[in-house]
């Protein structure tokens, strides 16, 4: 397979780093649980799936640990500002660890609902403070830290000559001019903090004793360095994250990581997802496009949908989501099932022909899965593949084959789920006048009428539920 490694900025070969037991050990960092996951979170975790779904259609045992960052990740990168748990347990009026857990909680809900596999093992910051401070600590022992009083333990990357290389650039060059908010006594602003105090009058939450100070905690990019080392070993296969992680917390994993193993190298590729843009912008809750996977459901679309359309783009590159664009992938979700529904009906248990064209798709499908995850390309193959004439016998194994690794969830479907959420214009003229008939019955509050007319619709096989501002129609 070959993957674009941002170490490199090229387009490599990939090779485990214990190819011969096909073992593949990937860390992916998870999410922040202070707030609602949002479609932007959605469509990196759905990256990461088709990557490890890839890796074991190739014959690998994939190891996949992902963390849950529950302490200590500031609102800004220069290790200034609120927690982001203890800001959001004020902006909830919850507990930071109430807000933790449910925030985590809703994170699982929206992977399931995603089709995401769950990774190998999940990972709590809070559940490692012992690794990461013993971490911290050897790091100071090597000397490569230093105090600032009444505020923290600082990483010294000037220590370090290999400090930035993954972004490409070095950090320290920067001026001071252009990191405002910067910590006082950072001897470079490139450095960061690797364990942080509580300030005078803060009375955080979340604070454990450390020898440094009674009322401590991790600084964020700590938690990585000593759960993947614990969980994984000191190197990694793959690590992953966004594009936004690059030039400072990546770069301090490996700092920490290669300095506390003595300098082995951290992870062999790293790769970064591109940003979601919501009608060209940024998303944010001020702008009033941060959409979550309910905001998805409540208008109507599936989670299969909204896969699709994160499919239909490339990983490494931005993708400008508008809810046009999903009414479009909607479109194609439902003919794909269609599709599948009919072939699976009308197949045939005679004897396979078309093998050539049939392994001739196999091989276009993930050749192009196989060229550093070009999920476009292969869906393009997976369209050609139903278009064709191969028979329907073929057509069947071939779509479950390539939903094993697009992770859509066609197997699992029915009719039924097909032909929920119907909209008016599917429906016979008769029923549509109907329709609004009963529409007009209830608005006038005549309920009996209303009821007559939905029995109506039983009979002629659909089911009619009234919601809070629109009426569902199903097939029975
Ligand atoms: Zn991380």
């Amino acid at each position: 397979m070959k993957l674009y490694n941002t170490l490199s900025k090229k387009v490599e070969e990939f090779k485990a780093l214990q190819e011969d037991l096909k073992q593949v050990k990937i860390y992916a960092c998870g999410p922040t649980v202070y707030d609602y996951t949002h479609i932007g979170h959605l469509r990196k975790y759905v990256m990461d799936d088709i990557l490890v779904r890839v890796l074991r259609h190739l014959g690998y045992e994939v190891k996949h640990v992902q963390n849950i960052t529950d302490v200590g990740h500031l609102t800004s990168d220069s290790d200034e500002g609120e927690d982001k748990m203890e800001k959001g347990a004020r902006k909830y009026g919850q507990t930071a660890w109430e807000v933790a857990r449910k925030f985590e909680a809703y994170f699982w809900y929206s992977m399931d609902l995603m089709g995401v596999a769950r990774p190998t093992l999940s990972c709590r910051a809070t559940e490692h403070i012992q690794s990461q401070l013993e971490m911290v600590l050897d790091l100071e022992k090597k000397g490569f830290t230093y105090l600032i009083e009444d505020d923290g333990v600082y990483f010294d990357t000037a220590k370090l000559n290999s400090y930035g290389e993954l972004s490409g650039h070095d950090p320290r060059l920067a001026t001071r001019e252009s990191r405002l908010g910067e910590v006082t006594g950072k001897r470079n602003p490139s450095d960061f903090a690797l364990w942080k105090f509580e300030k005078t009058g803060e009375e955080r939450q979340m604070v454990w004793p450390s020898p440094w100070h009674p009322r401590s905690f991790p600084g964020w990019h700590i938690e990585c360095s000593a759960m993947s080392i614990e969980h994984l070993g000191e190197q990694l296969d793959i690590h992953t994250g966004g594009i936004d992680h690059i030039a400072v917390h990546h770069a301090n994993e490996i700092a920490q990581s290669e300095t506390f193993t003595g300098h082995k190298p951290f992870a062999k590729f790293w790769v970064h997802h591109n940003f979601l843009r919501v009608d060209g912008e940024k998303m944010s809750k001020s702008l009033g496009n941060f959409y979550t996977i309910d905001d998805v459901l409540k208008k109507g679309f599936t989670p299969q949908a909204l896969r699709l359309l994160f499919l239909q783009s490339h990983y490494r590159s931005e993708q400008n989501f508008t809810w046009s664009s999903l009414q479009a992938s909607q479109s194609a979700f439902d003919k794909l099932l269609q599709f599948y529904l009919e072939i699976k009906e009308n197949r045939s248990s005679a004897a396979l022909v078309d093998e050539a064209q049939a392994q001739k798709f196999t091989s276009d499908f993930f050749k192009a899965l196989e060229n550093d995850l070009n999920t476009a390309e292969a869906l393009a193959v997976m369209w050609q593949m139903l278009k064709s004439d191969l028979d329907n016998t073929w057509k069947y194994r071939l779509l479950l084959e390539f939903d094993r690794v697009l992770g859509l969830g066609l197997a699992s479907m029915t009719k039924m789920e097909q032909k929920a959420n119907l909209e008016l214009k599917d429906l016979s003229e008769e029923l549509q006048e109907l329709f609004r008939e009963r529409e007009q019955a209830r608005q006038s509050k005549d309920f009996a009428k209303a009821d007559q007319i939905r029995k109506q619709f039983a009979q002629a096989g659909y089911k009619l539920t009234d919601q809070k501002d629109t009426v569902l129609i199903e097939s029975l």
